[in-house]
């Protein structure tokens, strides 16, 4: 192994959205360790109101020592800082689109898409290994989770699945994308993965609220991941028996109404189950929302008002357990 001088850098990544002239900002953080080994990517703030994943990243990027260190760690504190300068749950103000949504994302495209086409080509790119912080917005409560994509590229998808499994976090998604349409406009973790770079997606945390336990999930997960990979010296954190899904989906509003969930957080729903309903302003019942199949309830929202195409409800169908 080669000895090169550690050092940590921190500064702005910037630049221009051309058509209005914005600014398009990221705080990113690079240390780089004594020896060489893999680079790993540590994004938060995807959703800029998802704290808990953007306090985690900040504390790794200020914890991990150059001299301690084997290869690179590079980490963007908060990604869509539009939304967070703005208390704004999930979109990117500038044209109203979920981030989630865009990636690879487009040079000539909207503000979102520019966004993630620079963080794309800058940073993540970049990466031997990406992971991808959430924590719950605004509007939402969950069970924390990780999804590890499915490409169907087998040497990708087993890393992927591996960073999953050592984080220490009991709700193990697969996320199959191998039946999807292309071109695929998607989420960060997932358009990575599709490109040959292992990716996790990793939620902790909920409405929107800054609490020490989710972040410290996070944290535990990402030291584990960083000892997996040679990058640190400690012990792998596994204190938690994992459940394994093989679909994580999402249920969308067909309506604009109020929204009353009729199931908590963790329960297991059967299929057409009545799990939820719409009414009106007025108080009178629209429609019911009922389960697509045998499954665990992940994610509730828990804002009453939603827009047709808002995600209600987020069903894992469990197909195994750790003894
Ligand atoms: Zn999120």
């Amino acid at each position: 192994m080669t000895k090169t001088p550690g050092k940590k850098e921190q500064g702005w990544l910037e630049f221009t959205y051309k058509p209005t002239g914005e600014a398009i900002r990221f705080p990113v953080g690079t240390v780089y360790g004594v020896e060489e080994g893999p680079t790993l990517v540590v994004l938060g703030g995807m959703h800029g109101s998802e704290f808990c994943g953007i306090e985690a990243a900040i504390r790794l990027f200020r914890e991990v020592e150059p001299e301690k260190l084997k290869g690179t760690l590079k980490v963007v504190m908060i990604y869509n800082l539009p939304a967070f300068e703005n208390n704004l749950g999930f979109l990117v103000p500038q044209d109203g689109i979920n981030p989630g949504r865009v990636f690879p994302g487009d040079p000539e495209g909207s503000f979102s898409e520019v966004m993630a086409y620079h963080i794309t080509e800058n940073v993540l790119r970049t990466a031997d290994y990406y992971v991808e912080l959430h924590g719950g917005d605004i509007p939402e409560a969950l069970v924390p989770f990780v999804n590890a994509p499915i490409t169907g590229n087998e040497a990708v998808d087993e890393k992927s699945r591996e960073l999953a499994m050592v984080y220490n976090i009991p709700m193990v998604v697969g996320g199959d994308l191998t039946q999807l349409p292309r071109p695929l406009h998607t989420s960060g973790f997932r358009a990575m993965s599709l490109e040959g770079i292992p990716s996790i997606l990793a939620e902790s945390g909920k409405q929107g609220i800054l609490t020490m336990e989710d972040t410290e999930r996070h944290l535990v997960g990402l030291r584990n991941i960083m000892i997996h990979l040679g990058m640190r010296k400690g012990t792998i954190v596994n204190t938690v028996k994992r459940m394994f899904s093989a679909e994580h989906a999402a249920i969308r509003s067909e309506v604009d109404a109020m929204w009353y969930p009729a199931v908590k957080l963790g329960d297991w729903v059967k299929e057409s189950q009545v799990i939820g309903e719409y009414r009106n302003v007025f108080g009178e019942h629209i429609s019911d929302v009922k389960a697509l199949f045998d499954g665990h309830v992940t994610v509730i929202r828990t804002s009453p008002h939603v827009d047709a195409g808002n995600v209600v409800i987020e069903l894992d169908r469990v197909t195994g357990h750790e003894d």
